[in-house]
């Protein structure tokens, strides 16, 4: 047995992206729903996970389930995403948001983002909007993803939306904890979702959860979660539903991760920060979403123009590859992904530049300490080299 399952590491080890982070006070709830007897999707440490997330997202309703793929897929089930219709997706993302549209029958359509924030750009959309009608498309939703943890242009996405009749499914995987002006990400839409996965901000290894203030909408995606059983003695499906409820087992990781979500969204604001300094003076680099002071910080990413800067955001992760360090390119615009090439985009390449220039540094809230200095003392160690 490990006291520590994250700090405490040697030196050299190796040092990832966004490592989960956990240890005893998970280990103590985990052992105390097993020994409860509610190892099953049903439970009370689930009923109190959705309860107190609900409450910290400031949304009257939630509900529990395998993964934030599986929620996303609700979601969009429970706003009317199906055959013949449309569903407008940022094409910088992970492929997910784009898959749980295609699993409905709806077809999605990508649309590019702000340079600046990576965020949906929200200038595209009234006509993208109008475009899609006029051509007889039933558009089912818009979905607003958070990117690295900075929530999407609200103030102007809503507007746009709410004129055009169209749902918003916030994609808010990615920023649990984080608030735009002064409100929780995830309460926007008429449905948001989060991710748990062991990557993301606090994890329950895998997990998920809708949010929405409609009480018949999480109602009747908590059914669909489970079967679509009808609540009698025998099974009995009127509709054909899915197994993906949360497990209490992993619900009780998430109620103890929850309890210390604020603290690590500090450390990850602090590896912010850290990084903010040292690319500070360096010309052609800017951190993306810079300056956004309610994000969970969940990923760093910096851009880089290598005209000015006279290198290239792949030299630095090779460098940092060579001392064992994982970086990764910014997501791939859904556009170019082999798997929905043949789907419509609008596109001003602001998308493929951040792709092409942007590079997410190692982010996660067991950094602080030896392994954020050992990251720092490198990338300075690179920009010396590149002055
Ligand atoms: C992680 C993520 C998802 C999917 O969540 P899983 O729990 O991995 O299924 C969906 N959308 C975005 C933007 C994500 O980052």
């Amino acid at each position: 047995m490990v006291d520590q399952y994250c700090g405490g590491r040697p030196a050299t080890r190796r040092i990832h992206l966004s490592p989960p982070d956990v240890g005893p006070a998970e280990e103590a709830l985990v052992v105390a729903a097993m020994r409860s007897g509610w190892v099953a999707p049903a439970g009370p440490d689930l009923d109190a996970f959705e309860r107190e997330l609900a409450e910290r997202v400031g949304c009257g309703h939630a509900v529990g389930v395998s993964s934030g793929t599986a929620a996303l897929h609700l979601a969009l089930l429970a706003v009317g995403a199906g055959p013949g219709t449309a569903v407008v997706v940022p094409t910088l993302t992970f492929v997910a948001t784009a898959n749980a549209v295609t699993y409905t029958g709806a077809e999605p359509v990508f649309v590019d983002c702000d340079p600046a924030t990576g965020n949906l750009d929200v200038d595209l959309l009234p006509d993208l909007l109008d475009d899609l009608r006029r051509r007889g498309r039933r558009i089912a939703a818009v979905v607003a993803v958070d990117i690295n943890g900075s929530c999407a242009d609200y103030a102007r996405l809503l507007p746009v939306c709410a004129a055009a009749g169209v749902p918003v499914v916030e994609d808010s995987a990615q920023a649990l904890g984080s608030t735009y002006q002064g409100r929780q990400a995830g309460s926007f839409g008429r449905v948001g979702i989060f991710s748990f996965n062991g990557n993301k901000i606090m994890t329950t290894s895998s997990g998920g959860m809708l949010v929405s203030e409609d009480a018949g909408l999480i109602a009747r995606a908590r059914r669909l979660s489970t079967q679509a059983r009808e609540p009698v003695a025998h099974y009995e499906h009127c509709d054909v539903g899915y197994n993906y409820r949360l497990s209490n087992v992993l619900a009780a990781l998430g109620r103890a991760q929850l309890r210390r979500l604020d603290g690590m969204i500090e450390r990850r604001r602090a590896m912010r920060e850290h990084y903010a300094k040292v690319f500070a003076p360096v010309p052609g680099t800017r951190i993306l979403g810079d300056g956004d002071t309610g994000s969970n910080c969940w990923l760093t990413s910096v851009v880089v123009d290598p005209v000015t800067a006279g290198w290239r955001a792949r030299d630095l992760g090779e460098h940092l590859a060579a001392h064992d360090i994982e970086t990764r390119p910014m997501f791939k615009p859904m556009h170019r992904q082999p798997a929905h090439l043949h789907r419509c985009a609008v596109v001003t390449g602001a998308a493929d530049r951040l792709f092409a220039d942007g590079i997410s540094l190692p982010s996660g809230s067991t950094l602080p300490g030896v392994d954020a200095d050992r990251v720092l003392g490198l990338v300075e160690e690179f920009l010396g080299r590149h002055r």
